[in-house]
């Protein structure tokens, strides 16, 4: 579905629900206790790891979605202010984890017990469904290859062994690279700005990468780097949850409904991308 198409999708379900209030309960926060509740369970409320807390983990490197205030160590961005006004839907305070490697992300809500949520540009896919819940997708992206202005390369010519193509471990960009710059030489990292800086230096000949990212991270940091290809992948970003907590992800998603009901996303777009998208 196009952007316009799923929110023009997305307002006609609000407008049915009509002003249903959402029934934001928070539970006990133990594992074992939700566990022990069969599946047919009557019980409705949904588990936190920290009572009248929406605990987020993120990998705070990704801007504009999230990434850290240098003065202040606090979080911030367009995910951060997404995750900011969904607690507030739910009646929670939202509250971050320290900064998490990106290909952990995943692996921690699956184990449970640390975070609620993992917010952070994290594209539904069904590989990682296999692992958690997502809730409805709450913004589209695409991938995009980076490289040094003016450097001539193209996605045919990085397709040699001589090229090395770096990207964020474990990321849809990552995945993108094994399958359509198979015979480059792959060099994931951790963290996306050692990746500019490796293309700025010459260490690197290209960066794959999710296409928003890359075009506020050129424009307000790198100059000299540029994007050289746009690769319509059609990922749309959700919000992920523990299998084992569905009833949170439908609190979310009747969340998500209404902040796309009230104008509250376009409000963030329009804060971090300067316009709705
Ligand atoms: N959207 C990409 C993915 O899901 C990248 C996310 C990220 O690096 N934060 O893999």
């Amino acid at each position: 579905m196009t952007n316009i198409d799923r929110r023009t999708f997305v307002k006609g379900l609000g407008a049915l629900a009509g002003a249903a209030v959402l029934a934001g309960c928070g539970g006990n926060s133990n594992k074992g206790d939700d566990k022990a509740q069969s599946a047919d369970s009557k019980d409705d409320s949904y588990t936190l790891v920290t009572p009248g807390k929406l605990t987020v983990v993120a990998e705070l490197g990704f801007a504009p979605l999230e990434y850290m205030d240098d003065k202040t160590g606090e979080p911030l961005g367009f995910d951060v202010d997404f995750a900011k006004a969904l607690g507030k839907k739910l009646g929670l305070e939202t509250t971050y984890l320290p900064n998490q490697k990106y290909d952990t992300l995943i692996p921690t809500i699956q184990q449970g017990g640390k975070a609620d949520v993992a917010i952070a540009g994290i594209t539904i896919n069904d590989e990682r469904k296999e692992s958690v819940d997502f809730t409805d997708p709450y913004l589209d992206s695409n991938q995009a290859i980076v490289a040094k202005k003016g450097s001539g390369e193209t996605d045919q010519s990085l397709n040699d062994p001589s090229k090395s193509v770096v990207c964020q471990s474990g990321t849809t960009g990552d995945e993108w690279i094994d399958e359509h710059l198979s015979k480059a030489t792959k060099k994931p990292l951790d963290e996306v700005t050692a990746c500019l800086t490796g293309v700025q230096t010459g260490t690197f000949n290209a960066f794959v990468i999710d296409l928003p990212i890359a075009q506020y991270m050129l424009k307000n940091s790198f100059p000299d780097l540029e994007v050289i290809k746009e690769i319509p992948t059609g990922e749309q970003y959700g919000v992920a949850v523990s299998k084992d907590n569905p009833k949170l992800t439908e609190a979310l998603n009747k969340a998500i409904k209404e902040l796309q009901d009230d104008g509250t996303m376009d409000k963030i777009e329009t804060d971090w991308f300067g316009a709705a998208l």
